[in-house]
């Protein structure tokens, strides 16, 4: 799949549920979100027949997010019959980590080979009063089992000016002892994101590099947007995602799938197309490769975040991160 300025696409994030068992104020609203009825939800049927087309179309990558993805039930039936479709690669999850202590065993056989798990303090206080709950240790419980079952893990933090930024050196420190990459990521103003203060990753690795020495660029993986580096004496490497600072929008290989069906082209704009009504009127495979090649010629550019731009209705917790 390619759009109109020849970027390929082959990476899709699928939204399993705008439900979350966590309230993260920057994502979330405290009353949650308007739920969506459930028939307005996706069926795993309906997501695995726009990825059979888009696999067929070059897709090679899918994430699982939401909402909190391991809240929908059967998901590790999912990622099992996604992992089978011809030509994906890699199914995988970012999620919070409450449930994973649970479930870790069950997808891991499903197929799933890494994990990101969400972390923004390690203060039982200051998490409390981010997310409206007082769930840190299952946090962290869900991280030491995934990563002694052998799935790979990697942590992301979003640093934000006023509640977790006395943290980032502790935070750091996870890719210190363990091979576990930790990822600060600059916040968007998306939805409730506005509201907050992020740090750019310029400021976070010269607090790093005062607290833990000089550190060697590693570069970047393949496709992805972060920027690697390596401290002395750390087994797992600190990686930055910097969509404010440092766009990488000329590389963007994504789309996005929201769980009412809705193929998103930027995480910015509105624009992109509902699949699932069509879907359910018997619009055709062929109809339906053509609607989805067709909506991604649309992608934008790029994000003007910066400019203080309108942007989607919708909350990050609805789209997915
Ligand atoms: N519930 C799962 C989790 O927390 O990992 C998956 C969904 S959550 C929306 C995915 C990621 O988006 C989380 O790491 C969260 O911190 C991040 N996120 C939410 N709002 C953001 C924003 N405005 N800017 C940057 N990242 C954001
Ligand atoms: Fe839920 Fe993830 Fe948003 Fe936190 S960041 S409210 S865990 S969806």
């Amino acid at each position: 799949m390619r759009d109109s300025f020849g970027r390929v696409t082959d990476y899709l994030r699928i939204s399993l549920t705008d439900r979350c068992n966590l309230r993260c104020r920057y994502c979330m609203p405290t009353c949650g979100v308007k739920d969506i009825p459930h028939r307005e939800i996706l069926s795993f049927e309906e997501m695995l027949r726009i990825l059979r087309i888009m696999a067929g179309q070059g897709l090679k990558k899918v994430r699982l997010t939401g909402g909190e993805p391991l809240l929908r039930k059967g998901v590790d039936r999912l990622i099992a019959d996604i992992s089978r479709i011809p030509g994906i690669e890699e199914t995988l999850i970012t999620t919070n980590g409450i449930l994973l202590s649970r479930m870790c065993g069950d997808i891991k056989n499903a197929g799933v080979k890494r994990v990101n798990i969400s972390l923004d303090t390690l203060d039982k206080e200051v998490f409390a009063g981010l997310t409206g709950t007082d769930r840190l240790d299952d946090v962290l419980k869900g991280i030491d089992t995934t990563y002694d079952s052998g799935i790979g893990v990697r942590i992301n933090c979003v640093p934000i000016r006023g509640i977790n930024d006395r943290e980032l050196e502790s935070i750091a420190l996870i890719a210190r002892d363990r091979e576990i990459d930790v990822r600060f990521i600059e916040l968007m103003p998306i939805g409730l994101g506005a509201g907050f203060e992020g740090i750019s990753s310029g400021e976070i690795l010269e607090r790093l590099k005062t607290a833990f020495g000089g550190y060697k660029e590693v570069g970047k993986e393949s496709r992805s947007p972060a920027f690697y580096c390596s401290f002395e004496g750390f087994k797992g490497r600190i990686g930055t995602i910097s969509p404010m600072s440092h766009k990488f929008c000329e590389s963007c290989d994504r789309l996005r799938l929201t769980s009412d069906g809705f193929l998103k082209l930027c995480l910015q704009y509105p624009a992109g197309a509902d699949l699932k009504t069509p879907m359910r009127e018997g619009i055709s495979d062929e109809g339906l490769e053509r609607l989805i090649l067709e909506t991604v010629k649309k992608k934008p550019l790029a994000h003007s975040f910066e400019k203080g731009e309108l942007t989607d209705r919708r909350k990050m917790v609805q789209i997915g991160g």
